[in-house]
């Protein structure tokens, strides 16, 4: 039996920043309280639908778009009150216009990339070419490029987003943010800390309900939510498969999967919940990368928990320092009370 967290509990813990985000920008305390509601009504209903670790910044978009369309609302009731007809009849555009403008506004934002981005794009997405043979003829990787694709998707979402609604972005960081909401790259939302400016930015608040809807996952990249036992396993497997398609050799395989299988029982002995990430990357050279994620209590002292014979369980297990001496890169970020990440790469080829 796996411990699934419910969407139900993760759209409960966000009520008191929903509280705050509408109590800010609505004074009447039982309107404020409707909307709260009304936006974890629509939170909830769209949970499934949303990448993992997106709710937050969904539900800060949602409760924005919930207080706006109240004050439109409000705003169209003062404009129409001398009317006796409401005439705010539904839309029934033209089917075909609508079709014929979507193809301008992608052909646009297809313009807006570079011609590497959209000859390799096109490559793949029309003329059906594969990430292996498109590699062979740009001297790359299959992985990289199939990371290429992603960022390149990324791009085309925002850019199609801004041609059809006809917005430029008010500010610098607008495009970042949105660029990292579009590649569900949760890691970059953090660094342009997304969340707060879509606190602080109508434009993309407005837009970025769609892009955090649509974000394809990756398919170099796996995310493993862990708190379990089993939840190792599923880390250490998905570490193994996705690395066997660099052509790591076999023992070289198990070193990975043993070091994911180190770094998650730490998570599981000590955190309660976390997050593992494998990835593959291609810089500087070829490789697979492993982020294991905690909001645990934290390490009070790294270089001690780092450091040969010291095993934070007792006997079992080789720890921080042999999933260290297992990888080529290895580094631990940790900060009391918030949490532990640690970060691991094993390059492909290397002895
Ligand atoms: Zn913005």
């Amino acid at each position: 039996m796996r411990d699934e967290p419910r969407p139900h509990d993760d759209v409960a813990a966000l009520i008191p920043m929903l509280r705050r985000v509408i109590g800010a920008r609505v004074d009447d305390a039982a309107t404020a309280d409707d909307l709260v509601q009304e936006t974890l009504v629509r939170v909830l209903a769209a949970a499934a639908r949303v990448e993992p670790g997106m709710l937050e910044p969904y539900a800060i978009v949602t409760a924005r778009n919930v207080v706006a369309s109240l004050w439109r609302e409000q705003d169209r009731h003062r404009r129409n009150r001398h009317r006796v007809v409401d005439l705010d009849l539904p839309d029934s555009p033209d089917q075909d216009l609508l079709a014929s403008e979507e193809r301008t506004a992608v052909a646009e934002a297809l313009a807006r990339l570079t011609d590497r981005e959209r000859a390799t794009l096109l490559a793949h997405e029309v003329s059906g070419q594969d990430t292996r043979s498109l590699a062979a003829e740009q001297g790359s990787t299959a992985g990289a490029v199939a990371a290429q694709l992603n960022r390149t998707r990324a791009r085309l979402r925002v850019e199609y987003l801004l041609v059809r609604e006809n917005v430029e972005p008010p500010t610098e960081r607008c495009r970042p943010v949105l660029l990292a909401l579009s590649g569900g790259d949760r890691r970059r939302q953090r660094e342009v800390d997304a969340g707060r400016h879509l606190l602080e930015c109508d434009v993309c608040a407005q837009l970025s309900q769609p892009l955090m809807e649509r974000a394809q996952p990756r398919d170099d990249e796996v995310r493993i939510p862990i708190s379990t036992d089993a939840d190792i396993v599923a880390a250490r497997q998905a570490a193994r498969e996705l690395a066997a398609r660099l052509g790591f050799a076999r023992t070289e395989l198990t070193i990975i999967a043993t070091a994911v299988s180190e770094v998650t029982r730490n998570i599981v002995r000590f955190a309660g919940t976390g997050e593992v990430v494998v990835e593959l990357v291609d810089r500087p050279r070829r490789g697979v990368q492993v982020t294991a994620r905690d909001t645990g209590p934290g390490i009070p002292d790294v270089e001690k928990a780092l450091a040969d014979g010291y095993s934070t369980y007792n006997g079992l297990g080789l720890g921080l320092p042999g999933a260290r001496r297992l990888m080529d890169e290895f580094a631990v970020v940790s900060e009391m009370g918030r949490g532990t990440t640690v970060t691991m790469t094993k390059w492909c080829g290397e002895r």
